[in-house]
């Protein structure tokens, strides 16, 4: 061989030798005797299975004679315990025998069993997390779908790949799901997350947080979809029953103890609204105010716990005898109680105030020191205004309590209407 030749081949990392017809060596490159661990002088001429008989138990052995028999190339990969190594043995045939060329895979095979272990050890990540995880196709058809996911929905993996994502949402919530996903196909968001219900295959609705990213191709276009799902029906259940319980504060902050009315808080609220719509639109606002008679009275001879039971009777005969939606009717103080009459001139809301004293003396609550008669009666007084910028929700009150205060002077158990 030139000495050119000779001396590039033995600079070359890999291992490089010849052999004959009958597999005695010709040639050594620098690397294949230090491979070896024998000198070049002394194998050469020498039979490689008579001087290394324990490759003859390889797949070595079979593949030279395989390749020098058919003189087609062979390429293998395999691993050398004695060395410690994986190599990857190239067997060259021609007329006069093989040229094998060993080059070290050693590294390559570690990098190729840590992608592996990679690998896997994300399939294990996918498999037990606890959220659950679906990869869907374009036309989101489930392709691949973990155990948390599959236990929430209800369905086997071989259910769920006949279906499409669509078909377990919550028919209320697909349209927002969808224009997200489409818009995702289209590049117009990097990925989304919804609140959002499913329909378990047990028919059970339940809450869950998706958040939904593209997987892409090599190429850069999105080839899968991926979810993730984390079931939160247990904090929205939660959330809606202190949403009912904030709700239920906020009523029963409106309203009166004892009578269940309106309490003085929601009647300051909604003289205060009327008022302003009422100036907006130049509507009249009437105001009732009506005490009971004698209820001091009342108490000291029949107890306070019969007491309340009287004011209740009477809060309940207000509100049946209250019709009109817009009618406000509340338990001002003690044994006071208001009614606002929205868009009510004096006329009709003194015949509405009749109406009341009538309502509670036809009651008929016994009273043996009762103003008028021996039953319970009450004294009104009433008052309207056509707000304007130059009076105030006050003055009303005043007015009508002028007016209450007459119908007590006048005798009691009757109506009076303010006059200026
Ligand atoms: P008048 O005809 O002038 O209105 O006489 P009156 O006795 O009704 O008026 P007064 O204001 O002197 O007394 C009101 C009474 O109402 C005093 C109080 O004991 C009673 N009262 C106020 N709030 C309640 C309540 O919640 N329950 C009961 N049982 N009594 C109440
Ligand atoms: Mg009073
Ligand atoms: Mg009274």
């Amino acid at each position: 061989m030139e000495p050119r030749l000779i001396k590039m081949l033995d600079n070359i990392p890999d291992a490089l030798f010849l052999l004959d017809l009958n597999f005695d060596f010709i040639y050594l490159n620098h690397q294949a005797q230090s491979l070896l661990g024998r000198n070049k002088l002394d194998l050469i001429g020498k039979c490689i299975w008579t001087e290394f008989p324990f490759l003859i138990s390889t797949p070595i052995y079979r593949e030279y004679h395989k390749a020098l028999k058919s003189k087609k190339a062979k390429i293998l990969r395999d691993y050398y315990p004695t060395l410690n190594r994986w190599f990857e043995v190239r067997i060259y045939p021609d007329d006069d025998g093989l040229m094998i060329y060993f080059c070290d895979i050693t590294e390559l095979k570690k990098n190729e069993v840590a992608l592996y272990q990679k690998t896997e050890h994300f399939r294990a990540v996918f498999e037990n997390s606890a959220i659950g995880i679906g990869v869907v196709n374009l036309d989101a058809q489930p392709v691949e779908c973990n155990h948390a996911l599959l236990d929430m929905i209800g369905y086997t993996m071989d259910e769920i790949s006949q279906m499409s994502f669509m078909d377990f949402t919550h028919p209320d919530d697909v349209d927002k799901d969808l224009e997200l996903f489409n818009n995702l196909m289209l590049g117009k968001l990097s990925s989304y997350q919804i609140e959002k219900r499913y329909i378990r295959k047990d028919h059970q609705i339940i809450w869950a947080r998706l958040t939904v990213s593209p997987i892409f191709s090599v190429q850069g276009e999105i080839q899968y979809i991926m979810s993730m799902i984390e079931n939160i029906t247990d904090v929205k259940i939660a959330e809606q029953k202190q949403l009912e319980l904030t709700k239920e504060l906020q009523r029963l902050s409106t309203l009166d103890g004892l009578t269940e009315l309106n309490n003085r808080r929601s009647f300051d609220e909604f003289l205060s609204q009327e008022w302003h719509r009422c100036l907006e639109e130049g509507a009249p606002l009437s105001l009732i105010l009506l005490d009971i008679d004698g209820f001091k009275k009342y108490n000291d001879t029949y107890g306070h716990h019969e007491g309340d039971a009287c004011l209740k009777t009477i809060a309940d005969t207000l509100k049946k005898a209250l019709h009109e939606p817009n009618h406000f009717v509340c338990r001002y103080g003690g044994e006071e109680f208001a009614v606002i009459l929205p868009d009510t001139d004096l006329q009709t809301a003194e015949m509405v105030a009749e109406s009341l004293r009538s309502y509670v003396e036809s009651l008929q609550i016994y009273h043996l020191y009762g103003q008028s008669g021996k039953y319970v009666t009450v004294s009104l007084g009433v008052s309207t205004i056509i707000p304007s910028i130059f009076s105030n929700p006050q003055q009303l009150i005043k007015n009508t309590d002028k007016a209450l205060y007459e119908a007590k002077n006048y005798g009691r158990n009757q109506v009076r209407v303010f006059s200026a």
